[in-house]
């Protein structure tokens, strides 16, 4: 069945190739985004999917957008919580405002939508939400207390969130991505992206297309049974 799927983040990187396999699933596809207009238009006239800007870090900007989306295309059955930013640093080096940051897009995000749109979802008695944690939210990461936190925060209020949904037929999963070949990989250091690679078992980084297909699985009818759970997508690098 066509579902309304919104994909926070969706029109770079990752969310977008999870719009993509939504798509391919039959559903109607919205992509949000924070700030990159020129990202965000080439993406619509790529794909021919509306994408909204609002800050997921903006708990009232994250109501006002998602009304918008109900009014204007549907009431939302899907979301995918994938908008993250990295704000690296050592504890010293590391401000309050980069701690707060991160905290607030990444896992904030998470939240603000749910409120947005898991009592619809519960109402209806249907829904599909699919948060997208990390690796270094599992195992850690030199220099991402900030990262590390907001993405096994992720997996707490996804299992959490998950016995709220149950009964109403709203599903909450995560999926953990180990490096992906994204514009946020590409942020790393040559030399240290080598020694990240050297240690993945399958020996190259993932492609946001590994990470949609596990998404499209989540968010599909015949995912119904699986809830509070993650899937970890990440060529062998850490088995959790
Ligand atoms: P990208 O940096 O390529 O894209 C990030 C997307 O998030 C963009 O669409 C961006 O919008 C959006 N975004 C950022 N801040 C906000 C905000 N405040 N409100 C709304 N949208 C926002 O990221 P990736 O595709 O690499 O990563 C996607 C997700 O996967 C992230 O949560 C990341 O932490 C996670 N992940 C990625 C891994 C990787 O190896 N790439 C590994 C593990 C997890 P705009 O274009 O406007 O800036």
């Amino acid at each position: 069945m066509a579902r309304v799927a919104v994909v926070t983040g969706g029109t770079r990187g990752i969310g977008k190739a999870i719009c993509i396999a939504l798509k391919e699933q039959g559903h109607t596809v919205i992509a949000n985004y924070g700030g990159n207009d020129n990202a965000a238009q080439k993406f619509t006239d790529e794909t021919g999917f509306a994408a909204y800007k609002f800050d997921v870090g903006d708990h009232q900007a994250v109501l006002d957008g998602c009304a918008r989306i109900a009014g204007e295309i549907g009431e939302i059955d899907i979301v995918v919580n994938n908008a993250g930013i990295t704000r690296d640093g050592t504890l010293n080096r590391m401000s309050y405002d980069d701690w707060h940051e991160v905290m607030r897009i990444n896992l904030g995000g998470c939240f603000n939508m749910a409120k947005a749109c898991f009592p619809g979802m519960r109402e209806r008695g249907w829904g599909r939400i699919v948060n997208i944690g990390s690796i270094n939210g599992q195992a850690g990461q030199y220099g991402q207390v900030n990262y590390a936190a907001a993405k096994s925060g992720i997996h707490g209020f996804t299992k959490a969130l998950a016995q709220e949904g149950a009964r109403s037929g709203v599903t909450v999963n995560a999926i953990a991505p180990g490096y992906i070949d994204t514009d946020m990989v590409a942020a790393v250091p040559e030399p240290v992206l080598e020694k990240i690679v050297a240690k993945i078992p399958v020996g190259r980084l993932g492609q946001a297309s590994e990470i949609a297909r596990g998404v499209a699985f989540l968010a599909s009818e015949e995912g119904a049974f699986v809830t509070g759970s993650t899937m970890s997508i990440n060529g062998g690098q850490h088995m959790y």
